[in-house]
């Protein structure tokens, strides 16, 4: 079944219908929204400072505590849970830069991103860009490449993003999308050679479990494993899912064959949401209606809107975090 999707999403909303009660037009409103770019940088220099901070704390108690294997391995996937989720933070920056809102200047944008955020999280930002566009593109249809949200959040798809099948699945996903909007101009990050931030990534993230290794901090090296191989990708996963999948989906559809809809919401201010929700995905709904606008100025968005037509249409999807875990949780 199809969801009704209209009463959830205002991306039919025409930006240039939208007028404040002071007669301010959206269009006119919107050239003052340039980024405040040392919001973007401190935001994002604070998840390398949680994730190295979170290391610093897996090592000092992985070093400290005498247990047996059972402890060490569950302190293993307890630090791999803390080093996962700041490690998706730095990944919601990922996405940023996919919209050049990094730097001023699009190609210094796209280097800083994969210096700061594709090296962590190896993809190379010119590749999740396609992928990522035509989930804007294609948002709701069966041909959204981005496509978690189609599946209920049930054990099922707990246990694929913990055992990297649904990682799997969707990188080939990615695969195919980069294959096939490859361009020659676009070079390595399109065709079909390795890509170049992928294997400094690998590298990068191998030298850490080797010299955790080798200094002797084996509960950090397998908590680093843990948390790059399984957390990210299912704590990425379940975003989406909390991000666009309906309350009203059903669970026996196959949404690759009935479309979906378009759905979304705002996801509020509080700590949890300003840190899962990074850059801006606390403000998803917001994204989705006007892409191009920074992160740091979706707040400004969204106090335009409430002073417009489409204010109960926002009021109708703000929500938390949890309470959609709640509503779509199948466990
Ligand atoms: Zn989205
Ligand atoms: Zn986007």
């Amino acid at each position: 079944m199809q969801v009704d999707a209209e009463a959830l999403d205002i991306g039919k909303v025409r930006h240039s219908t939208l007028v404040d009660s002071a007669g301010t037009r959206y269009v006119d409103f919107r050239r003052s929204l340039t980024p405040r770019w040392s919001t973007v940088w401190t935001t994002l220099l604070c998840g390398h400072l949680a994730l190295a901070l979170s290391a610093a704390l897996v090592a000092a108690v992985g070093g400290a505590i005498d247990a047996g294997w059972a402890a060490s391995a569950g302190l293993a996937v307890a630090g791999g849970a803390l080093i996962g989720f700041w490690l998706h933070y730095l990944m919601t920056y990922l996405h940023e830069g996919a919209h050049y809102n990094l730097a001023p200047d699009r190609e210094t944008s796209d280097r800083l991103t994969n210096a700061f955020v594709g090296l962590f999280v190896g993809m190379n930002v010119k590749s999740y860009r396609k992928v990522h566009f035509e989930h804007h593109r294609w948002l709701g249809t069966t041909r959204d490449p981005e496509r978690s949200y189609f599946a209920p959040l049930d054990l099922r798809f707990l246990v694929e993003g913990c055992t990297g099948v649904r990682l799997v699945r969707a990188l080939k996903g990615y695969r195919e999308v980069v294959r096939g909007k490859a361009r020659p101009e676009d070079g390595q990050a399109g065709g079909g050679s390795v890509d170049g931030v992928l294997v400094v990534a690998v590298l990068f993230n191998g030298a850490i479990v080797g010299c955790s290794l080798w200094a002797g901090a084996v509960v950090l090296a397998l908590a680093w494993a843990t948390g790059q191989l399984l957390f990210l990708p299912l704590l990425n996963t379940v975003r989406q899912v909390l991000e666009h999948r309906s309350e009203f989906a059903d669970d026996l559809t196959d949404y690759s064959v009935v479309p979906h809809g378009p759905v979304n919401r705002l996801f509020g201010d509080g700590l949890f949401a300003a840190v899962f929700g990074a850059a801006g995905f606390n403000r998803h709904l917001l994204h989705h209606w006007d892409p191009s606008v920074s992160f740091t100025r979706l707040k400004d968005v969204e106090r335009f809107l409430m002073d417009t037509d489409v204010a109960p249409l926002l009021q109708r999807r703000r929500t938390t975090y949890y309470r959609t875990w709640r509503q779509l949780d199948r466990i």
